[in-house]
């Protein structure tokens, strides 16, 4: 249990971002102490080098002035080294004899010294180095020179003050290391626990909604940047998928008016028949013929649905070919007149005399019936209808404008969805797929759709196409 709860701690996040701050603390620390501490060490060598070699040269110039006496009574003078663990000063001759030193008992095990051959850029002939006895335990820093060709002389200094003051200095960082590694410990887990928190929010809000709760919404304000886009981002998915959610949920509910009204219309027909004393072929004919017609009608629906998908799903491929499109516009109008001249619409042209187009003529023969069909549906008696077809900055544009009851701000932005209308009433016919058709056929033909309209006023839907002969 405890192994396990411990197993669990150490694979969390926390835990692990804990460790990475205490780690990354910790180390970038060590590394500034150990820096700091070779300069420390090289500064303090190169001053102890610095005053070995100002002694040599001391002594040089004794030597030549009063002799290798004068040289001693100066060391005796001086009363260097008095303490013979401090330090040592030997003068030798070429050969390596000793010709006088001090108290040499601590330093019994250091070799006979030579004179040194190699001079330095001074001319002096030296040789420094750190000189290891007792085992190591002890060490010292010494200078090796020759004062005149004949005369050599040796000078070591313990380096136990340098030590003690470097170990002083390595306590200090081993007790200001330990609270550091606590500093960074709690830092790290304060910081690591402050994302998690914020992170356990959006990790809540996730399963509550799967749980069924979809209006919940992560809180992002006062959170850590990056959690608070984590946030935004997710509760925007969120309202998108609650978007589509609804509106699936409408062409569900659209679908299933659209299938059940003629359904229901077949079965009342057919239980009128049954029920009525009139058993004539003629009233059974009828029947069959609504039947029909009722049947026709959902099959349209189906069809013109299945074409919606297939068009945006690229699997019919578009026939292209040369055409007058003018003379497309105006077979489009013939269709038309009679129905709008039974509404008293004036129905007009704007053409010029001719317009070749390369494209697929049956998905724009569509296109355009549609776009006329809606225009005289859409608009009260007496008004009129215009489709005009022009060639701009090497475009070819075609305009269906009505003056009818327009679309209200609210539905332009929908218009092209499926199933959807903007008269929730359904006063008219139609399903709410024929502008869905439009779209996915203009746009397999590599064309766009704009629309204009002001409620109450009127409706202008442009077509535009790439007036060249780059066409699938
Ligand atoms: P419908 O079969 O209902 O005509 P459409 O997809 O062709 O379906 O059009 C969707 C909706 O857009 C229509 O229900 C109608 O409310 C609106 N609409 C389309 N064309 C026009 C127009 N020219 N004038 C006003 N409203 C229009």
């Amino acid at each position: 249990m405890f192994l396990e709860k411990f197993r669990e701690f150490k694979n969390s996040l926390l835990f692990r971002l804990t460790l990475l701050y205490a780690l990354a603390f910790v180390s970038l620390s060590s590394i500034g102490f150990l820096a700091f501490y070779y300069r420390i060490y090289a500064v303090t060598m190169n001053t102890l080098d610095v005053e070995l070699q100002d002694e040599v040269s001391k002594y040089t110039s004794l030597l030549t002035k009063s002799g290798l006496e004068g040289v001693r009574a100066a060391i005796a003078d001086e009363g260097k080294f008095e303490d013979g663990e401090d330090g040592f000063y030997r003068i030798f001759d070429s050969n390596g004899n000793i010709l006088m030193s001090t108290d040499m008992s601590f330093w019994k095990t250091i070799p006979r010294p030579n004179l040194p051959a190699n001079k330095d850029h001074m001319g002096m002939a030296h040789e420094i180095q750190t000189l290891k006895f007792h085992d190591g335990d002890s060490k010292a820093r010494s200078i090796t020179a020759a004062l005149t060709p004949d005369y050599g002389i040796q000078i070591g200094e313990s380096l136990e003050e340098v030590s003690d003051y470097l170990d002083i200095f390595l306590n200090l960082f081993s007790v200001l290391a330990v609270s550091l590694i606590l500093v960074s410990t709690l830092i790290g887990w304060f910081l690591a626990r402050r994302a998690i928190v914020d992170m356990q929010e959006v990790t809540d809000t996730a399963q509550e909604i799967s749980k069924g709760v979809f209006h919940r919404r992560v809180h992002v304000n006062g959170r850590l940047k990056e959690i608070q886009r984590l946030g935004t981002t997710f509760n925007s998915m969120l309202d998108r998928i609650d978007t589509l959610l609804r509106s699936m949920k409408e062409i569900n509910d659209n679908i299933a008016h659209d299938l059940r009204s003629p359904l229901a219309r077949i079965r009342g027909i057919a239980e009128m028949n049954l029920i009525k004393d009139d058993n004539s072929i003629d009233a059974y004919k009828d029947m069959a013929a609504s039947t029909i017609e009722e049947c026709d009608a959902l099959i349209e629906m189906i069809n013109t649905m299945l074409e919606i998908t297939e068009e945006e799903a690229g699997v019919n491929k578009s026939q292209a070919e040369s055409f007058e499109l003018v003379q497309l516009i105006q077979e489009a109008c013939d269709i038309f007149h009679p129905i709008a001249k039974s509404k008293k619409i004036d129905l007009k042209t704007s053409l010029p005399e001719s317009l070749i187009i390369k494209s697929d003529r049956r998905k724009l023969q569509r296109i355009v019936t549609n776009l006329l069909e809606n225009a005289i549906k859409y608009s009260p008696e007496n008004k009129s209808v215009a489709i005009s077809a022009s060639v701009q900055n090497g475009e070819i544009l075609i305009d269906v404008e009505d003056a009818g009851i327009g679309i209200s701000k609210n539905d332009l932005p929908h218009i092209f969805e499926r199933f959807y209308r903007c008269d929730r009433s359904r006063s008219r016919s139609g399903v709410g797929l024929g502008l869905s058709l439009v779209k996915a056929y203009t746009e397999s033909i590599n064309g766009q759709i704009y629309v204009k309209s002001l409620f109450n006023q009127g409706s202008c839907f442009t077509l535009r196409f790439l007036n060249s002969d780059d066409v699938n």
